[in-house]
Order: structure tokens, then C-alpha cells, then sequence
């Protein structure tokens, strides 16, 4: 292609590379839209508008980083989430859409006008925790994550969209909050077992291990915070997990052998198993 190229042959020369089915156009438009600092709408009102040959060659490099599989999330450094615009880098898991399932049910569970105590396990950049806070100003929001990488990111979002009723800290599962209680505690914990093909693929490879992978055939970090959120959450407390499309019977028969009431699993929007919940009865 020449460096004489507008707007809509930029997008044609994407498209015809990056292979992913219908959504190559979307992603085409959404990597120059990005590299032009415009709206995608900006493509369209002036496709016949030239690039610069130096606009071109840095197209033709976020495309060859997009054709080896990297997320375009981390192309871009922010991803939708929620109703939020979320900064994420390689230290954070790349929210995702199923995710937004988890805080439905989470809020369902907290009466807006109330102030709850709730927490967020595993925060990466912040994306449960601060959808939850965004929705309920009244409620305070522990996230907490060992990795200080992920939480600096964390943070900055939550700074950045102003929702002060999100605090963040570094540690372990519930390392952090010794001796507070929850009305709710939810976590996407790691849940992909070591060596499980699907981390080769979808651009897996590109982001942290320790956010997707988990000891005991990716149950380890689910049966550790099912098992110790007892000490943490309030008589009538909800516990919400995020699980992988298979583990579903193993986390119900968990949660029910924990003591847990009202056990359930529900499916996310593509029908598939997605989200177990289980209220704590102290006695
Ligand atoms: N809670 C974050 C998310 O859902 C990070 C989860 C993780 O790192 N496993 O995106």
C-alpha cells in the first residue's frame, strides 16, 4: 500500500489482516480511532482524508502488535467496564463482559439507600469494586489484591472517576481486612488450571498468570476464600464467586458442604454457568 492511503483503505488494509471474523472491522476502526485520538464516527464523517506517512506507519505497528494476539485492551490501555472507562495494564486481568453478571447480582443484593460494608477479592484494575461503588455511594468498597502492580492501577481508576467510597489494599485474599466483617463479599478469582489449553488462547498468553491461574484444577483460590469468607461475612452475608464454565456442580457442592444457604449458580448472558452465590447464617 502506498503512504498515499485515506481514512477507509487504512481500515480495508486492517480488516484484511486481522482475521477475527466479523469483528475485524470493529477492530480495525477501534485501533485507528485510537491511534488518531478521534471517536470511530470520525472515520466515517472523513474516510476519504489522508493519513500522514508517519499516522500509517504507526498503524501498520498497533496492527502487527493486534495480529500477534494482543488484547486490544492493552493496545489502547483502557477497557469498558460497567457503565467505566478503566485503565489496565499487563499487571491487570482485561475486565470482561461476563464479570458485569457478578455485579448485577451483588447489587441486587444491596439496597441503594443503604451503607453496606462490602469487599472486593482479587481487584486487578479495580472493576468490580468500583462498578459496586459507582452504583452505591452510600456503601464502603474494601478491594484488595496482592499484586501492587494491579493495585496502583486500581487505585488510579478509582481516584480518577472520583469514587472515594472505594479504598484499596495490598495483600492476600482477606489479609487485609483482619477482624472487619462484610455484607457482601464478591471476587473473579484465578480459576483456569495449570496447563489448560485455553490460556494459549484469546490472547491469555498476554495477560498475568497469577489473575487467571489456580492450584487444584483451578479451584484452589475458590475453595480458600469460600471457605475463610465465613469469618468475614455478617449473619446473612452474601458470598458471590465467578467460576469457569465446568466448575459449577464443584462450587455448589462446596458452597452447600461450607454451610452456606440459598445456594446457587446463575449463567451469564451467553447461557453459560457463570456465577455462584451462597448466604452466611451464623447459626
Ligand atoms: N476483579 C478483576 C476483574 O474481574 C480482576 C480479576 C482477576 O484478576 N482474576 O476483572
Amino acid at each position: 500500500m502506498t503512504l498515499d492511503c485515506s481514512i477507509a483503505k487504512a481500515i480495508k488494509f486492517a480488516e484484511d489482516r486481522l482475521i477475527s471474523g466479523d469483528g475485524g472491522r470493529l477492530e480495525a476502526e477501534r485501533l485507528l480511532a485510537y491511534l488518531l485520538k478521534v471517536e470511530r464516527s470520525y472515520l466515517y464523517t472523513w474516510s476519504d482524508k489522508r493519513l500522514t506517512p508517519t499516522q500509517w506507519a504507526c498503524f501498520q505497528q498497533l496492527l502487527q502488535r493486534r495480529a500477534r494476539g494482543e488484547p486490544l485492551a492493552y493496545i489502547r490501555g483502557w477497557q469498558e467496564f460497567w457503565s467505566l472507562n478503566l485503565q489496565v495494564t499487563e499487571a491487570t486481568l482485561i475486565p470482561r463482559p461476563e464479570t458485569e453478571q457478578l455485579v448485577e447480582l451483588a447489587l441486587q443484593r444491596l439496597d441503594l439507600e443503604r451503607a453496606f460494608n462490602v469487599a472486593d477479592l482479587g481487584t486487578g484494575s479495580g472493576a468490580i469494586a468500583l462498578a459496586m461503588g459507582s452504583e452505591r455511594p452510600r456503601t464502603r468498597v474494601i478491594a484488595t489484591d496482592i499484586s501492587a502492580a494491579a493495585l496502583e492501577v486500581a487505585r488510579s481508576n478509582g481516584y480518577r472517576l472520583g469514587l472515594d467510597n472505594v479504598t484499596f489494599r495490598l495483600g492476600d485474599w482477606f489479609a487485609p481486612l483482619a477482624g472487619e466483617r462484610f455484607h457482601l463479599i464478591a471476587s473473579n478469582p484465578p480459576y483456569i488450571a495449570e496447563g489448560d489449553p485455553h490460556l494459549t488462547q484469546d490472547g491469555l498468553a498476554f495477560e498475568p498468570d497469577i489473575a487467571l491461574i489456580a492450584k487444584d484444577k483451578g479451584l484452589g483460590a475458590m475453595r480458600h476464600i469460600a471457605r475463610a469468607a465465613r469469618e468475614y461475612l455478617v449473619d446473612g452475608g452474601w458470598l458471590l464467586l465467578e467460576h469457569g464454565y465446568d466448575q459449577g456442580p464443584s462450587l455448589l457442592a462446596l458452597f452447600t458442604q461450607l454451610g452456606y444457604q440459598q445456594v446457587t449458580d446463575f449463567c451469564d448472558l451467553a447461557g453459560l454457568p457463570r456465577v455462584v452465590i451462597g448466604q452466611w447464617r451464623a447459626c
